[in-house]
């Protein structure tokens, strides 16, 4: 099997690194310090995102009806990893165009489409996505936030967590229950919901990955039309497995490990601890980590562009992409110490950014779970 680019592939990887590196401010690594959500990130998003859709960039992999390029998920690929390798300048805009959007696309009524895809694909929209709950997070189907259908409209009440860049965003991709009669995965709905509407309150949740991360969000007595619903009413479980779907394998998230990898490799060996026996083998497994992490993406990008129905190996190239980050987190921890907890320092603090890997989209426990029943076909129990 071949596994080399294109000539046209490298030439558009060239590209895309020239332009990174015309494009990011020389202050970049201090004004992306303090992580996607923080007020400096956003704000640069929406500067940088428009430039990327003048390319055609940022949703190159789009059908052209929806505002793409109709372009292979594998030069998607190449582009994701390029943007994650140099610190996602797209911000929380990462999320609109990796499975928000796509989404939106798949489930969405006509006017739904024109309304929210547009801005999407020009770089102009910021989301955030309210799925987790205090007491639904591995069991997200155990979820009670609550939309009744009162006529022409869904009155919501509940509460989410954990909810990423919620501060900055427009619009929330909600998922809330709106039958308790049905069972339980039956019984829920994704709506599209402004975060104007009057009663929502968001609280931050302070935390180590950066400002402006983590939220706390309350609903009382929102409304909102019915038009609001994305795909059909109790039927919001397919649509959130699917947002999922691409969520798991949305960040090539090794191609930040790799290039933090190369940096201690070569920074290890001037400092003399390439003769420590035991740092040198860890520095080999974290490399050979990051190798079964990309291959196991790119398999996944290759069902993609085959068409190929979505599998447990999304969540088997997740896994392998939280290990490859711990492990080059934990060689970044012991090679700099402290210093390696700073954006911006060597490393740029990779110990911090990879300490939520195994728990974002899905735990590892639970994708491991997943892996063993659909993968091995180990019984559920
Ligand atoms: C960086 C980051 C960004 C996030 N962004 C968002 C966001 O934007 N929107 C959103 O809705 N949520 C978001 N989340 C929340 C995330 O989806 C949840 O944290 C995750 O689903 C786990 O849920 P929980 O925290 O409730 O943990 P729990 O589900 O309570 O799990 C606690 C522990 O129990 C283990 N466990 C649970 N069930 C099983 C099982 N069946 N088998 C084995 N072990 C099990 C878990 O692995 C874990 O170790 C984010 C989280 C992180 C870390």
């Amino acid at each position: 099997m071949d596994f080399d680019w294109s000539d046209e592939d490298q030439a558009f990887r060239a590209e895309v690194r020239e332009f990174l590196a015309r494009e990011l401010p020389k202050d970049w690594a201090e004004l992306s310090r303090d992580g996607p959500g923080s007020d400096e990130q956003v704000a640069f998003s929406l500067r940088f995102c428009p430039k990327l859709a003048e390319r055609g960039w940022l949703t190159p992999h789009w059908p052209r009806e929806i505002g793409g390029l109709g372009e292979s998920a594998w030069r998607y690929a190449i582009f994701s990893e390029e943007m994650w390798a140099a610190g996602e300048p797209r911000g929380p805009q990462y999320m609109n165009v990796n499975w928000i959007g796509p989404t939106v696309a798949r489930f969405g009524t006509d006017e739904q489409a024109k309304r929210y895809l547009p801005p999407i694909s020009r770089g102009e929209a910021l989301w955030c996505q309210g799925f987790s709950e205090p007491n639904a997070g591995s069991d997200l189907a155990s979820l009670t936030t609550r939309a009744e259908l009162r006529s022409d409209e869904y009155v919501i009440n509940g509460q989410k967590v954990w909810t990423s860049y919620c501060k900055s965003a427009e619009t929330c991709f909600l998922l809330v229950r709106t039958s308790t009669s049905l069972p339980r995965h039956r019984g829920l709905s994704v709506l599209l919901v402004p975060m104007s509407t009057s009663g929502i309150v968001v609280r931050e949740i302070d935390t180590l990955i950066g400002s402006h991360y983590f939220h706390e969000v309350f609903f009382e007595n929102v409304r909102v039309p019915t038009t609001a619903l994305l795909g059909k009413e109790n039927e919001g479980w397919a649509v959130a497995m699917y947002a999922l779907q691409y969520e798991r394998v949305g960040l090539p998230r090794y191609a930040r490990s790799q290039r933090v990898l190369d940096e201690l490799a070569t920074d290890a060996a001037r400092r003399g601890r390439i003769a420590d026996t035991a740092f040198a083998d860890a520095l080999r497994s974290a490399r050979a980590l990051c190798a079964a992490a990309r291959l196991l993406y790119l398999r996944v990008v290759d069902q993609r562009v085959r068409d190929l129905p979505p599998t447990a190996d999304s969540n088997l190239a997740r896994v392998a992409m939280t290990m490859a980050d711990r492990a080059v987190g934990d060689l970044a921890l012991e090679l700099w110490g402290p210093d390696a907890l700073v954006y911006g320092s060597p490393g740029d603090a990779h110990f911090r950014a990879a300490l939520p890997a195994g728990i974002a989209t899905g735990t590892t426990e639970v994708q491991l779970n997943l892996v063993a029943q659909r993968w091995l076909g180990l019984p559920r129990d």
